[in-house]
C-alpha cells in the first residue's frame, strides 16, 4: 500500500504540461543525482558538468522564458522539478542548480532586452553558473545595510565590499549583485550584474555548513571592481524594490523545497516502518507509529496545500507579501517538524549520512533561516495588525 499523501492529490492544480515535465524531472533525478548525492554531500560539491547535463534534460530553469533558453512554462513548473529533484536525496544539488531561480529574476525584472540577451541565455545553457549576492556580514535581514559601494567614475563604476552566504558563490561565473550607489537607506541600493573572473573579486572564503552541503556558499571580497555603465540593471536606486517583487518568488521556491523535503522524510519513514520489524512485528503494526505517520501525513497535506494555492494565487497576480511570508513558514516548520519525526522513526539509521532523512533533516533547518528568516516573515505579516 503507497503511503496516503502521495500519488494525485495535488493533480487538480496542474496540467498535461506539468505531468510530463514531472516523468522528466523524476527521470533526472533517478539517473542523475540519486546514485550520486551521497558522494557529493560528502565532496561539498557536485560537477560542475551537472548544469550542462540538467540544461540538455529540460529541467534547468523552469518557469523562466523559454526565448532566453528558460524552461517555459509557470511557477508550477518550479514547483513540480523541486519536488523531484529533491528525491535525489540533495538539497545542496537542488538549490546548487537552483541558483539562477534568484539570481536571473532581478535581471529580467530590471534589464533591459539587450541585457537580457547577454545574461541570461548563457546561465540556462547551463554553461555559465550565476549567483545572487545579496546578504553582508552586517546586513541579512535588513537589506537596508548592505553597504558594498558602487562609484561612478565615467563610463563605468567600482565596487568595494565584502557579500556573504552566497549561494553557488565560490564557482559562480556571474554575479546578480545588490550594491549602494547613494546613502538613501532604501532607495540608493542598485543591481549590477558582475563576472566572476573580474579582478578584484576573490573568494575570502568557501562556508561549511550544517546542511546544502553539496551546494557551495561563498563569503566574496569586492575590491574597486571594475564594470561599465552597461552592467548596472535599471536606474540607480531601483534595486531594493526589485528585491522586494523578486523575493516573492523566491520565498515560493523555498516553500516548495519545504514541502518536498517533508514529503520525501514522510514517504522513507512510511517505507521503513513496514521493513523494521521489533518484539516480533513490524513497528508500523506499534499504534503510536501509525498515528505519528497519520501526523506527519497532515502536516504535510496542510503545508502542500497551502504551497499549492498560494503559488496558483501568484500565477494570478493576487498573492500578497504576507500570504507569501506565512506560507514559506509554514512549509518550513512543516519540513522541520516531520524530519525530525522521520529520523525518530528510522531509529539509528536516521542518524546516519546514508538515509535520505539524515541529510534532509540538516538540509530543513535553512529553511526559516534562508530567504528571509521566519521572525522577518512573521514581521512582513504581523504589519497587518498594526
Ligand atoms: C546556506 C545559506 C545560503 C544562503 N544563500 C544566499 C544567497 O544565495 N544570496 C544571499 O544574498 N544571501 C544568502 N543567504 C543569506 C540569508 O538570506 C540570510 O542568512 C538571512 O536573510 C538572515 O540574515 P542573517 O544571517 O544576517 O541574520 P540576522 O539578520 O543577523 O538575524 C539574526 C536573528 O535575528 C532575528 N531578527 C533580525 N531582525 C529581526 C527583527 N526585526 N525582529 C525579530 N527578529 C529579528 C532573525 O530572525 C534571526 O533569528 C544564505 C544563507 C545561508 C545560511
Amino acid at each position: 500500500m503507497s503511503a496516503p499523501i502521495t500519488g494525485d492529490a495535488f493533480s487538480a492544480c496542474l496540467d498535461d504540461s506539468h505531468h510530463a515535465f514531472r516523468e522528466v524531472c523524476a527521470r533526472f533525478a533517478r539517473e542523475e543525482i540519486a546514485p550520486h548525492a551521497q558522494a557529493w554531500e560528502e565532496a561539498e560539491t557536485f560537477p560542475r558538468e551537472l548544469y550542462l547535463k540538467a540544461a540538455e534534460a529540460g529541467v534547468l530553469g523552469p518557469g523562466l522564458p523559454e526565448e532566453y533558453g528558460g524552461g517555459g512554462g509557470d511557477l508550477f513548473h518550479m514547483v513540480v522539478s523541486t519536488e523531484e529533484l529533491l528525491r535525489g536525496g540533495s538539497t545542496g544539488v537542488v538549490v546548487g542548480l537552483g541558483s539562477l531561480e534568484i539570481a536571473l529574476p532581478p535581471i529580467m525584472v530590471l534589464g533591459t532586452e539587450e541585457q537580457r540577451q547577454r545574461y541570461l541565455p548563457p546561465v540556462l545553457a547551463g554553461e555559465k553558473i550565476s549567483a545572487l549576492a545579496i546578504t553582508e556580514p552586517g546586513a541579512g535581514s535588513d537589506v537596508s545595510g548592505v553597504t558594498t559601494r558602487a562609484t561612478r567614475e565615467g563610463d563605468h563604476y567600482r565596487l568595494t565590499g565584502t557579500k556573504i552566504f552566497v549561494t553557488s558563490g565560490v564557482r559562480a561565473d556571474q554575479l546578480t549583485l545588490l550594491a549602494r550607489t547613494s546613502d538613501d537607506p532604501h532607495g540608493g541600493l542598485t543591481f549590477f550584474v558582475v563576472p566572476g573572473d573580474s579582478e578584484g573579486l576573490t573568494v575570502s572564503r568557501a562556508i561549511k555548513k550544517t546542511g546544502w552541503r553539496a551546494s557551495d556558499t561563498a563569503e566574496l571580497s569586492l575590491d574597486g571592481v571594475r564594470v561599465p555603465v552597461s552592467a548596472r540593471l535599471g536606474e540607480e536606486g531601483t534595486g531594493f524594490l526589485c528585491l522586494m517583487q523578486t523575493f516573492l518568488r523566491e520565498r515560493m521556491y523555498l516553500a516548495a523545497i519545504g514541502t518536498a523535503t517533508a514529503e520525501v522524510c514522510y514517504e522513507d519513514a512510511a517505507t521503513y516502518v513496514k521493513q523494521r520489524e521489533t518484539f516480533g512485528r513490524p513497528i508500523v503494526k506499534h499504534q503510536v507509529v501509525r498515528h505519528r505517520l497519520a501526523d506527519m501525513a497532515g502536516r504535510v497535506l496542510a503545508a502542500k496545500a497551502l504551497v499549492y494555492h498560494t503559488v496558483g494565487r501568484a500565477l494570478r497576480d493576487e498573492a500578497t507579501p504576507p500570504e507569501v511570508a506565512l506560507t514559506k513558514n509554514q512549509a518550513a516548520d512543516c519540513a522541520e517538524w516531520v524530519c525530525r519525526e522521520a529520523v525518530q522513526l528510522l531509529g539509528g539509521m536516521g542518524y546516519c549520512r546514508e538515509t535520505r532523512a539524515e541529510v534532509l533533516s540538516r538540509d530543513a533547518r535553512l529553511l526559516n533561516i534562508g530567504g528571509g528568516t521566519r521572525e522577518i516573515m512573521n514581521e512582513i505579516a504581523g504589519r497587518a495588525f498594526l
